[in-house]
């Protein structure tokens, strides 16, 4: 079945999906274990909506190319257009929350960065951005507090909140908008909290924004 944005509550949302924004190295203990410099500015690059999945479906990972890093991410729903925008309009363009996984192959990634090229074929394949339903912006009470986790077969391995951003979700959404233009249907993923690692065929996945939202799938199993 074709991605279509939803509401948590199964409502089809009238957005077109459009292009997913992603930011790098936002939280400082996620750049520390990829031994990584915190950026002096946000470390932006795109997903493209061919590789937007429903999280709810079975996860399909690239077969013979290496190792497939899960990255939990708060993810943005922007819903109407933004350029050069303010923190306050940014924020007033938000219009809803959800979570993502920021799938990597992470051995081909490190080889990209070594060479300094860009990482579309790490980051970019099928499959890569699989996507939760939304919670409407007004149930935040505070965008600076959304908790974020991530159990894998029962076991804690992610757990963080936008709080530990190094920028926070406005000035993070004003200084996108400076760099190119929002539509209503694109999507930010505003970076990964620490603990990511390999996806294995049969893993059990629950994706939570605790207290908003929680997503149960798995990843495919190898089927000969
Ligand atoms: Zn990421």
């Amino acid at each position: 079945m074709a991605y279509q944005h939803l509401w948590a509550d199964g409502e089809p949302i009238g957005l077109p999906l459009g292009k997913v924004v992603c930011v790098g190295r936002n939280y400082a203990a996620h750049a520390q274990e990829l031994n990584n410099p915190i950026p002096q500015q946000p470390l932006l690059f795109m997903k493209p909506a061919s590789s937007v999945a429903a999280l709810a479906q079975p996860l399909v990972l690239p077969k013979g190319r290496g190792d497939v890093h899960y990255e939990t991410e708060i993810a943005l729903l922007i819903g109407q257009p933004l350029s050069q925008a303010s923190q306050e309009q940014a924020k007033a363009a938000i219009m809803g929350v959800g979570v993502a996984l920021d799938l990597t192959l992470r051995a081909l990634q490190a080889e990209l960065k070594k060479q300094g090229h860009p990482w579309e074929r790490a980051k970019a394949f099928d499959g890569a951005c699989p996507l939760s339903a939304f919670v409407s912006v007004d149930q935040f009470p505070d965008l600076n507090a959304v908790p974020l986790s991530l159990m894998l077969n029962g076991d804690l391995r992610q757990q963080g909140s936008s709080a530990q951003m190094i920028w926070p979700i406005s000035a993070l959404v004003a200084y996108i908008s400076s760099q190119f233009s929002l539509q209503p249907g694109d999507l930010i993923l505003t970076g990964t909290p620490k603990g990511v690692g390999p996806l294995q065929a049969g893993d059990q996945l629950e994706v939570a924004l605790p207290g908003f939202l929680q997503v149960q799938t798995e990843v495919l199993g190898d089927e000969g």
